[in-house]
Parts: structure tokens; C-alpha cells; sequence
């Protein structure tokens, strides 16, 4: 293939652009001499590139470092508002958009309720959802991540099953580009709230892998192997919430009948719950009935923990991780339900496989998904490591 001279030398250039970008991000203020004994790129070459990022704003510099005998270095940093990236969290009862910065900082947020919208209107929905969003970042956004239940084919940003959202092979990734002009990267909501409590609710001891299962409406899970995302063979990894679990069980919306979602997920929940019979509209009235020590509540949450614990027990089996995380609407509901996912976990494992594993809630207690969708969408675009 012919590659005109042009477009390589374009590449080298942005190749050198992350690579200074991505250091200034990582080890703080900088000299342009550090940059360049840290990245083997001539000095030359990171002057010309931070010469550059300070002229896009990205960049700034901050005084001067302390000399290692002659002039002291002057310092260079990114500036973590210079750009900003609009994650989507379309699940649940809300879609939730947020306005991110570098740094991972939330500086809006606006949640539009669904309302049982789907198909067309849930798309009219998330177009509404980023005009908001659009009007404040203005010529500082990079991009829109987005985070969505189903299976999502990230390649070309197509979903190609939401059940919830009744989307069905629907191109929402091309259709955000061409309607607003900027990169949009579109990952399983589950999966993006995996990485995001990978990526800012850990400590030091962090463990290399983690699985992250979301409870609301649905259930999926989130895996992250060797500091990164795992997305499958068909980008389905995790989709937990239609395996049946139960022969002869109850209809589910996917079509089948048993599946985890049915027994396990909030609205199953809070069936379950009335017909023990606690008037329950919402999980929220599960929890604090829960909490008031009800007994069709504590029941209903034990039975949904224990078919949810069935479920921990083959991903232990299958990847021997020990880092399980819950999080989502139902993980609210905490010990009961904890304990009896950890019984059942437990039970159904090989011991020595079960003795190391913490499950436990999620450090991240909000916006997980709209962090995760933006992270991601910053280390595709600008190769910047919120990602550790
Ligand atoms: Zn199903």
C-alpha cells in the first residue's frame, strides 16, 4: 500500500503528542528535560510538542523547578479543565450525563428521568441529554462517552441488544458523531463501572483483577483482568442477568423464562416482597422496610442475594478473581442481601478458591458509569492513563 509521506509524518507527530501529554499527566509539573530523558524523545522534539500544547491551552508552565547546579528548569503541566468529555450513563430510571475534566473531576451533572421511554424516544432522550450537557463545555470537548445496558459492539459503537431500551442494532455511536462532531466511544454500562471502581476506588494494595456486578433493573457484570477491561470474544462478557437460572421460572423481557434478572434484580425484589406481603412500589421501600427489621423484606432480599451468589460462584470458578464488587440501586440494601450472596458464594465454591475472596460494595458511590465511559473514552483518545 502506498502511505503518502504526509499522513505518517501526521502520525509520528501525534504519536509524540500523547506520549509528552501522557507524562506531563502522569509525574505532575515537568521539565521539558525530564520529558525528554523519560520519553527517549530528543529535546527538540518535546520542546516543539509542549510548545505546541501550551498554545492549544492544554498545557501551561508553572515556574521553575529546583536547579541541579545551573539555571533551574521552568516546569510545565496540563491543565485539567483545558478539555472536558461528556459521559453517558443510560441506565436505570435516569440517564445521567456529566461533564468530566482531565483529572476524572465531575463539573455538571443532569439527569433526565425515562419515563418507560424507549426506542426512538430514548434516542431523542440522549440527544436532549448531551444539547444540555454541550451548551457549557463548548469548544473544550474531546468527545462523549457512553455507557449502556446490553451487548455493545465497541468497534463500531453499535448496540446491538439493549433490552431494556428496546434497542436492537442501533448505531448510536455513529449517530452521536455525525450529529455533534466529535469522537464517541460506547461501552456496556457494567463494564465501564468496572473499570471506573478499578480505576478511583482503590488503595494501595490493589489487586491486578476485579469483577464489578451491577444490580438495579438489570443485572451485568464488569471485568477487569490485568488492569484492564475484558470484554470478550463478542464484547458480552459479564452479561450475567439472561443466564437462567431457574428451569420452568418466571417470563423475563428478553423472551426467556428463569433468567437471573428474574428472581435476582430490583423489580424482582420488590415482586417478591409484596407477595410476602410488604406494600413495596420501589426498591427504596424494600430498603427501609429492610431496615425496620420487616420481615418480608429481609426475606425477599436473602432469597434475590442467594440466586445472585449462585452467579459469583461460577465467575470464582471460571477466573479464580477476589475482588467482587456490587454496586448499583439494590446493592443499597446491604448486609442481608451481603451476607447471603457471601453464604451462597461460598457454599457453592471449591473452598480454596472461596477462602480469598472479598465481596464487598462499591468504593465508588456515584457516577460509576459516567466515570468509567469517560475514562475510557480519554485513554482512546488523548492515550492519557485515568486508567491505572
Ligand atoms: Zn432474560
Amino acid at each position: 500500500m502506498n502511505v503518502p509521506a504526509k499522513a505518517t509524518h501526521r502520525q509520528t507527530r501525534q504519536h509524540n503528542q500523547r506520549l509528552v501529554l501522557r507524562t506531563l499527566y502522569d509525574f505532575g509539573p515537568t521539565s521539558r528535560a525530564e520529558v525528554s530523558r523519560l520519553t527517549g524523545l530528543t529535546r527538540t522534539t518535546v520542546s516543539d510538542v509542549v510548545a505546541g500544547l501550551i498554545a492549544d491551552g492544554v498545557a501551561l508552565e508553572v515556574g521553575r523547578g529546583p536547579s541541579s547546579g545551573g539555571k533551574a528548569p521552568i516546569l510545565v503541566r496540563v491543565v485539567d479543565d483545558s478539555r472536558h468529555v461528556i459521559g453517558l450513563d443510560l441506565g436505570e430510571g435516569a440517564f445521567v450525563g456529566a461533564l468530566v475534566n482531565l483529572r476524572g473531576e465531575v463539573r455538571r451533572i443532569v439527569e433526565l428521568p425515562v419515563d418507560g421511554r424507549d426506542g426512538d424516544e430514548a434516542l431523542g432522550l440522549v440527544y436532549r441529554l448531551v444539547e444540555e450537557l454541550l451548551a457549557e463545555a463548548g469548544s473544550s470537548l474531546l468527545g462523549i462517552g457512553v455507557g449502556t445496558p446490553g451487548v455493545i459492539d465497541t468497534r463500531t459503537g453499535t448496540i446491538r441488544w439493549a433490552v431494556n431500551l428496546d434497542w436492537q442494532d442501533l448505531p448510536l455511536g455513529r449517530l452521536l458523531e455525525e450529529r455533534f462532531a466529535v469522537p464517541v466511544n460506547i461501552a456496556n454500562d457494567s463494564q465501564a463501572a468496572a473499570l471506573a471502581e478499578y480505576t478511583f476506588g482503590g488503595d494501595a494494595s490493589r489487586r491486578p483483577n476485579l469483577v464489578a456486578i451491577k444490580v438495579g433493573r438489570g443485572i451485568g457484570a464488569g471485568i477487569v483482568l490485568d488492569g484492564s477491561l475484558y470484554q470478550g470474544d463478542g464484547f458480552g462478557a459479564g452479561e450475567i442477568g439472561h443466564t437462567v437460572v431457574e428451569d420452568d421460572g418466571a417470563a423475563c423481557r428478553c423472551g426467556r423464562f428463569g433468567c437471573l434478572e428474574t428472581v435476582a434484580s430490583g423489580p424482582a425484589i420488590v415482586a417478591r416482597a409484596r407477595e410476602l406481603g410488604l406494600e413495596a412500589g420501589t426498591i427504596d421501600d424494600v430498603r427501609r422496610a429492610l431496615e425496620a427489621g420487616d420481615a418480608a423484606a429481609i426475606s425477599a432480599a436473602r432469597l434475590a442475594g442467594r440466586y445472585l451468589g449462585r452467579a459469583v460462584a461460577s465467575l470464582v470458578g471460571a477466573l479464580d478473581i477476589h475482588e467482587i464488587v456490587v454496586h448499583g440501586p439494590v446493592a443499597a440494601l446491604g448486609e442481608p442481601w451481603l451476607e447471603a450472596i457471601r453464604d451462597e458464594a461460598t457454599r457453592r465454591s471449591l473452598p480454596l478458591l472461596a477462602d480469598s475472596v472479598e465481596i464487598r460494595t462499591a468504593r465508588i458511590a456515584a457516577n460509576e458509569v459516567v466515570l468509567g465511559a469517560s475514562a475510557l473514552l480519554m485513554t482512546r483518545e488523548l492515550g492519557l492513563s485515568l486508567v491505572r
